[in-house]
């Protein structure tokens, strides 16, 4: 929570619909800068036959070692140093655990024990400081260790901010500190507000927090904001009046860009924003190919497993509708889950493909007329739960138009 100083004027188009714009210069000072914190944690397991893993910087000959680079981290204690800078480069516990199976004996007679490689390094995209490094003992007597790493969080477009009165709305532009509108005091806001968001909604309380704060502003006094007591209005407007400001809040504004007056005077005042947690910086997301889904080979859903973006059916439509035929191609089958499968012409199946003896064959009549088709896998899914239910879906083959 921060005082910002807060314009209620459109500017530019960059707070069309509930978008916020702020001052670079402000956001520089650290205005809504916050931290993020994000905890990993790791146990030293023990197994049958008296086998543990181990908190260590793992050593060439560990099964999977990552190279130097990636432990450069790490204290002698396997754990990272407090106060040093990671990325998801690095492993922020060290960990080794027993080897899986048994290795033979070696000619000399002795178990040589090649352990495995199980450090946590740091999740994609949330850099940050480590903040605290703790060893204590799990459940069971295990000793559990924990990191907890700092990210700093500096505004950029795409952050939500909100005041008091649920007025939130996400960046929309950090504009340079020079572009922004000056009143004739040189005071430039911290945040400019769209006017559209205020008629609609009726928070009156909005509107009188930005006077009062102001009024509390000029008077360097704590101003009582609750419900519970009675702040006459008429007294903050005379408090305005004595500073030399006009009591109704509003000012007189120059374009930061063209210098020119502006039209109409502004309302402004100091109210208490708040960041709310969406952050683009953990949402931001973006693939060409990636991992696709075992059962259909479509592309995978959601952030967490790189997924893309679903191109539903609706959209699907909309191609249809424009006779965009080539892009609705591209998009339901080269760029989800295409496939090429041979097709039986006299019995309309899928064919087999037996690339070790190089035959291709109908599984039916086992006649080699078989011919390239390209379907999506799902549909091809199809046909297989099909035969599995016992019902026979023939294809008719046609020429290729
Ligand atoms: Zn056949």
């Amino acid at each position: 929570m921060q005082n910002f100083v807060v314009a209620i004027m459109p500017f530019y188009g960059f707070n069309v619909l509930d978008a916020l714009v702020l001052n670079l210069g402000a956001v520089q000072r650290g205005l809504g800068r916050s931290a993020y914190f994000r905890v990993y944690e790791a146990l030293e397991n023990r197994y049958p036959g008296g086998q543990v893993d181990r908190f260590e910087i793992p050593n060439e000959e560990v099964v999977g070692y990552l190279g130097e680079e990636v432990y450069r981290k790490l204290g002698e204690d396997g754990l990272a140093e407090v106060e040093t800078y990671v990325t998801d480069k690095d492993v922020i516990i060290g960990r080794t655990s027993p080897p899986r199976f048994l290795e033979e004996i070696s000619e000399f007679g002795v178990v040589k024990e090649k352990r495995r490689e199980s450090s946590i390094k740091v999740r994609k995209g949330k850099p940050g400081w480590v903040d605290k490094v703790l060893i204590t003992e799990a459940e069971g007597g295990n000793r559990l260790a924990k990191v907890k790493v700092r990210s700093e969080m500096i505004p950029e477009p795409g952050d939500k901010f909100s005041s008091k009165h649920g007025q939130k709305g996400v960046v929309g532009a950090i504009v340079p500190e020079a572009d922004m509108p000056f009143t004739a005091y040189g005071l430039k806001p911290d945040l400019i507000l769209n006017p559209h968001s205020i008629p609609s909604r009726m928070t009156i309380g909005h509107l009188l927090e930005m006077l009062t704060g102001k009024a509390a502003a000029l008077k360097a006094e704590v101003m009582d904001g609750t419900p519970f007591n009675e702040v006459s209005i008429e007294e903050v407007r005379k408090i305005l009046k004595a500073y030399g400001f006009r009591p109704d809040g509003k000012e007189v504004f120059y374009d930061g860009i063209s210098g020119e007056k502006i039209e109409g005077e502004i309302f402004t005042g100091v109210i208490a924003y708040r960041r709310l947690y969406h952050m683009v910086a953990h949402k931001i997301q973006a693939r060409a190919r990636g991992p696709v889904q075992i059962l259909t080979r479509q592309p995978t859903e959601g952030k967490e497993k790189e997924g893309g973006l679903r191109f539903g059916e609706m959209e699907g439509e909309t191609l249809i509708g424009h006779g965009a035929a080539i892009l609705l191609h591209e998009k339901f089958l080269e760029d989800a889950d295409k496939v090429v499968e041979l097709v039986c012409e006299n019995c309309g199946v899928i064919a087999i493909n037996d690339k070790i003896r190089n035959r291709k064959y109908c599984p039916i009549c086992k006649g080699s007329k078989v011919y390239p088709v390209e379907m999506s896998y799902g549909f091809k899914l199809l046909l297989d739960e099909l035969k599995a239910l016992g019902i026979y879906p023939k294809l008719v083959l046609a020429d290729k138009v």
